[in-house]
C-alpha cells in the first residue's frame, strides 16, 4: 500500500505515520518525494484496518492499495518519472540518453577507439559486454575481468558511464567495481537469485525484457530488484521472439508506450538486437525517439566484419555518426514534448 502525505507535511508527521504503519505490523519499504512525500508499505496484515487508521492520522491525505501487482514500479506508486544520475546522462529526465558501443569488449585498441568515436558523436554511455551469453558454448564467451578493467579505462579517457552486462549473482560486486550500470540480458530476466542480488548492488540496474517475457513479467522483474533495496531500474525493450524470421527478433515498439502507463521507471530501446541487421537500426532508432522512450542502446564497432558477436548487427563508426546526426531533429522534437510533460504535471 502507499500512504501519499499532504504537500509540505512535517517530518514529526512523517515519523509518526511511520511508526503507525510499524504498530500494525508493516514494514516501510521507501519514502520518496520531498514535497509531497509518499511512504511505500510491505507486509502482510488487516489492510482494510490499517488503510482506514492511516487516513485518519495528521498529515495524511491519503492511503491507498496498489492493485497492480507489481507495487513499487507501478505509476500508481509514483507518477513523476524516475530519474537515474550516471557520469553525465540523466535516464529518465530532459534528454534522450544514447549508449553505444561493442556487442562484446574484445581489446584495447577496439574500446578505446569505439568509444572515443560515440563519445563525439553524442553517446554519454559506452556499452560493451565483458561477460558474454552466447548461444554456443564454443562461442567466443566475453574477456571478463580483463574487459572491465579496459571499459574502465575507456571511462577515465573519454567521460562515458560504463553500462556492462552481469550474468551470474556471484559475479555482481566483481562487475559492480567497474560499471556505472548492470545489465541483465535478456536470458536472465527471470533470474531471481540475480535480481534479487541487484538490489543491494550499488548500482543502476537495466533489465533486459526475456525473449518471450510478457510485459508484466518484466515489471514483475523490475519489482524483484526495487523490492530488494534499489530503485534505480531502467527496462530495456529488444525485441521478441514471434514467428517472424525477417528480423532477428521482432520489435515490440508498442512496449515503450504501454511502459510509459505503466510504470515510472525509464524505458530504454535496443534498436540492434530488436532487428539483428545493421541497415533497420538507424529507422528503428528514430521509432524509439519518436514512441518515447528515454534512451536506446546501439552496438556500433570500428571494424564489424571482424567483430567476434554481432557483426551484422553492429553500425560501423561512420554509421552511428550519420545516424545520430539524422537524428538530431527527432531528439529536439522529443525534447519539446518532455518539457510539455512537465509542464503539464
Ligand atoms: C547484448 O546486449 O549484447 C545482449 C546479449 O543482449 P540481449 O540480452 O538483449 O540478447
Ligand atoms: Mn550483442
Amino acid at each position: 500500500m502507499i500512504i501519499s502525505m499532504r504537500p509540505h507535511a512535517t517530518k514529526q508527521e512523517v515519523d509518526y505515520v511511520c511508526e503507525r504503519i510499524g504498530e500494525f505490523g508493516y514494514k516501510v519499504h521507501s519514502i520518496v518525494g520531498e514535497e509531497r512525500v509518499v511512504i511505500g508499505v510491505v507486509g502482510v496484515g488487516d489492510v482494510t484496518q490499517c488503510l482506514e487508521s492511516l487516513e485518519a492520522t495528521p498529515g495524511v491525505e491519503k492511503a491507498m492499495r496498489i492493485s497492480a501487482p507489481y507495487k513499487f514500479v507501478s505509476k500508481e506508486f509514483r507518477q513523476d518519472r524516475t530519474r537515474i544520475r550516471v557520469g553525465r546522462a540523466e535516464i529518465g529526465g530532459d534528454s534522450f540518453i544514447t549508449m553505444a558501443g561493442p556487442c562484446s569488449v574484445e581489446s584495447e585498441k577496439q574500446i578505446m577507439e569505439t568509444a572515443e568515436a560515440v563519445a563525439e558523436a553524442g553517446a554519454t554511455i559506452l556499452r560493451g559486454g565483458a561477460f558474454k551469453p552466447r548461444t554456443s558454448p564454443y562461442d567466443f564467451q566475453g574477456m571478463e575481468g580483463a574487459g572491465l578493467k579496459l571499459l574502465a579505462k575507456a571511462r577515465e579517457a573519454t567521460g562515458l558511464a560504463i553500462v556492462t552486462e552481469v550474468m551470474s549473482d556471484s559475479d555482481v560486486d566483481l562487475v559492480a567495481e567497474y560499471a556505472d550500470i548492470l545489465q541483465i540480458g535478456a536470458r536472465n530476466m527471470q533470474n531471481f537469485a540475480l535480481l534479487k542480488k541487484l538490489g543491494r548492488c550499488g548500482r543502476p540496474v537495466m533489465l533486459k525484457r526475456g525473449l518471450s517475457a510478457t510485459i508484466k513479467e518484466l515489471l514483475m522483474s523490475a519489482e524483484y530488484v526495487v523490492a530488494h533495496g534499489n530503485s534505480d531500474v531502467m527496462l530495456c525493450e529488444r525485441g521478441i521472439r514471434t514467428f517472424e524470421t525477417a528480423t532477428r527478433n521482432t520489435c515490440d515498439i508498442s512496449a515503450v508506450p504501454v511502459l510509459n502507463e505503466l510504470t515510472h521507471l525509464p524505458v530504454i530501446l535496443d534498436p540492434s538486437h530488436a532487428v539483428g541487421k545493421r541497415s533497420l537500426v538507424p529507422p528503428i532508432a528514430r521509432a524509439a525517439v519518436a514512441v518515447g522512450a528515454d534512451g536506446m542502446i546501439v552496438e556500433v564497432h570500428p571494424c564489424p566484419e571482424k567483430a567476434v558477436s554481432d557483426g551484422a548487427q553492429s553500425l560501423t563508426i561512420e554509421g552511428f555518426r550519420k545516424m545520430m546526426h539524422e537524428l538530431e531533429g527527432y531528439i529536439a522534437l522529443w525534447k519539446e514534448s518532455r518539457q510539455e510533460e512537465l509542464v503539464l504535471a
